[in-house]
């Protein structure tokens, strides 16, 4: 007999931090660069460009995937 228990298996939400938030590399200096434009917009609350510049800081160094080159 099985007590009725919740396994929903949610991972602990970390208050504060941004999903996944790309972590540039040290020595790449576009994405240096995006860190510092993303800093910025943060710091005016413009979380649509803050998104904006993850996703291209991510994209700066995926594995190719849909781009050509
Ligand atoms: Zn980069």
């Amino acid at each position: 007999m099985h007590p009725v228990q919740k396994t929903t298996m949610d991972p602990p939400l970390t208050l504060g931090v941004p999903r996944s938030e790309p972590i540039p590399p040290d020595d790449c200096g576009v994405c240096a660069a995006l860190a510092k434009a993303r800093a910025a917009a943060k710091e005016q609350g413009d979380m649509s460009r803050v998104s904006d510049l993850n996703v291209e800081i991510r994209n700066h160094h995926e594995p190719r995937r849909k781009r050509r080159r």
